[in-house]
């Protein structure tokens, strides 16, 4: 039954099917073609009932090889029609396809194919890549994972022998037992149905499998039919390869095209936050991924913090962690799957459900996770879950998706990236922060103030100016020391820092010794004033506890605003400088407004 394929030396199928049959002949040596049929011999009476039966053969084969052509034909069809799907969607439809022909034409109740895969380095896999007619099980709790992540073992058993011989088989005896009890226990493989498995073999690869249930009438698909299977599964392995192989190719296209995309954008972003949010959005998106996150390592507590999510997840939780306001857990070096690739400073890919702890209500399908690593030190961890497919238009989880080798590049690619940008925010960041109070610095006050007037011009927004003073400063540090002096402005620098209002443009400065200062956009005189005084009250009240001593100190402040007290950065600095003094001046502790001119 097997003689047509096994002629074949690379088990494809270039010539049209017809064609090729009349060359190889079956092993009856009848030849289809009509010229043939004139060398049989003539009539005769010791000839004639062997003429007859040869004839009989030849119609059977000849209609044989018509129904072939019609199904080969009918297949090419539907293999054509699937590559009008979108790149992604395609070896899927063309999987659909092909199950389709086969189903159909013996009414099976069920069918799957198995596609080798590149998930894990060390085994070889082939897993479920489209199934039909066993939604209720694979399904059912998201499905079974051995069964989607069915593993042959490529050993000396008769299953794999079997298979890589590319021939059709049936995996049931005629009481409907498996005939291969050890692999099948092992595997779970009952959970595919299948009666018959058709090995889809390119030259001496094994692509994947083709397994096919009863059919509707209880019945088993006749054995008579394996030769049809096994030159269907030629022409389906030809394209499967192809499109395959096509895909990756896109992908890793289009990981380029990302990996370029996101170093333009990245370029010349010094903010942290919007770093991470574009990085993690072009790996959600590069990666079909469904969510994202992005880990810093924080060396004091020596865990993995969640600074950064992005994907699918409930948008007021993911604002809430990208505000900072709600903290996640933790995780310790080693701990989970980015606490290990911290650890291991390298990559951890998981792509068996099984092996990943769940954690909440949403199922972890697959997870890869990859360090941020700047001179070998880790700074972080990206990690991204799940896969997701386009559903008539729609985006939505895939359960059978899993993170390949060329995933795994990719989000090494823009973990690297990452790493660079941050470690480039991170310098810039120093670059303009005061080490003592951790506010702004000088330098970064005079571009700040220059830029804010020019948006306060433009929109006709107001904007406030607040200079502040510690009073009797240099007494404070002779008769304190001063370290005590340091304490004691670094205590003040934190308390300034958290008078700038969460969700504004609020920014504070320390722009000399012990001289402070607030640039509040679209703030006037009147609200600026009450949040800072607020501030100065703030200070009046508290104390730092330093070497024992209860110590505390008062600030002066001056205030101006644009454009109702000057019209220019200059103008508008001397202006809050003059209400200063005045505050300095009419017995410190206090705040002043500058005088509106005129
Ligand atoms: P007032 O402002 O109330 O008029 O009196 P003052 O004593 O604070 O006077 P002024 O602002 O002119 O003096 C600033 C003093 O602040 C000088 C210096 O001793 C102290 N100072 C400036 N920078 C630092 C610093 O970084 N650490 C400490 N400990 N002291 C500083
Ligand atoms: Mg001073
Ligand atoms: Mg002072």
């Amino acid at each position: 039954m097997n003689d047509v394929h096994d002629e074949q030396d690379d088990g494809t199928l270039e010539a049209p099917l017809t064609d090729r049959l009349l060359e190889n002949p079956d092993t009856g040596r009848t030849s289809w073609r009509p010229a043939r049929m004139s060398r049989l011999p003539p009539h005769g009476n010791a000839e004639s009932d062997t003429v007859a039966a040869l004839r009989t053969q030849l119609a059977h084969w000849r209609d044989k090889a018509i129904e072939l052509d019609t199904a080969v034909f009918e297949m090419r069809a539907l293999l054509q029609s699937g590559k009008g799907f979108s790149e992604i969607l395609a070896v899927e439809s063309l999987l659909h396809a092909f199950m389709a022909v086969c189903r159909e034409r013996y009414g099976a109740t069920c069918s799957a194919v198995l596609l080798l895969d590149d998930l894990d380095p060390d085994d070889v896999f082939y897993r479920v890549r489209a199934y039909h007619g066993l939604e209720d099980f694979v399904e059912r709790d998201g499905g079974r994972e051995e069964t989607l992540m069915f593993k042959i073992p490529r050993d000396q058993g008769l299953l794999w022998q079997l298979i890589h011989q590319g021939h059709v088989f049936s995996v049931r005896d005629m009481q409907r037992l498996p005939r291969f009890k050890t692999a099948f226990r092992r595997w779970s493989l009952a959970a595919l149905r299948s009666d018959v498995w058709v090995p889809l073999v390119r030259g001496n690869d094994v692509l994947g499998l083709l397994t096919l249930g009863e059919c509707e009438d209880g019945t088993q698909i006749p054995e008579s039919e394996y030769a049809f299977l096994q030159e269907i599964a030629a022409v389906a392995a030809t394209n499967i390869d192809s499109t395959v192989k096509y895909e990756k190719n896109a992908r890793i296209l289009a990981n380029l095209r990302t990996l370029y995309d996101v170093n333009q954008q990245l370029a010349n972003v010094n903010d942290f936050k919007a770093l991470t949010k574009e990085t993690l959005t072009s790996a959600v998106q590069a990666l079909r991924a469904q969510k994202a996150n992005l880990m810093l390592y924080n060396p004091e507590t020596q865990t993995l913090e969640i600074k950064v999510v992005w994907g699918n997840i409930p948008k007021a939780t993911l604002e809430a962690i990208n505000d900072g306001r709600l903290a996640t857990k933790a995780f310790a070096l080693g701990e989970g799957v980015a606490g290990r690739a911290a650890k291991l400073k390298r990559p951890v890919r998981i792509n068996d459900r099984a092996r990943i702890e769940q954690v909440g209500r949403n199922v972890v399908y697959c997870i890869l996770a990859a360090p941020l690593l700047h001179g070998g030190e880790v700074m972080g961890v990206m990690t991204i879950t799940n896969k997701v497919k386009d559903v008539d238009g729609k985006v939505e989880l895939d359960p059978l998706g899993r993170f390949g080798e060329d995933d795994e590049q990719l989000l090494l690619s823009l973990a690297d990236q990452a790493a660079v940008n941050l470690n480039k925010a991170r310098l810039y960041t120093a670059s303009i922060t005061d080490r003592l109070t951790g506010l702004y610095n000088a330098r970064h006050f005079e571009s700040t103030l220059e830029t804010e007037i020019d948006h306060a011009r433009q929109s006709g927004a107001p904007l406030a100016l607040a200079v502040i003073d510690i009073d009797h400063f240099k007494r404070f540090n002779d008769t304190y020391g001063h370290k005590a002096g340091d304490a004691v402005l670094a205590r003040v620098g934190k308390l300034f820092g958290e008078a700038a209002r969460v969700g504004t443009a609020d920014s504070a400065f320390r722009y000399g010794g012990e001289e402070l200062c607030m640039i509040l956009p679209n703030t006037d005189a009147a609200t600026a004033a009450v949040e800072v005084d607020a501030f100065r009250a703030r200070i009046a009240a508290s104390t730092v506890d330093y070497e024992g001593q209860a110590l505390s100190v008062t600030v002066s402040i001056g205030l101006a605003a644009f454009p109702a007290h000057a019209d220019a950065r200059k103008a508008l600095f001397e202006a809050a400088d003059r209400a200063l003094y005045a505050s300095k001046s009419g017995g410190r502790n206090r705040l002043t407004v500058a005088a509106t001119p005129g």
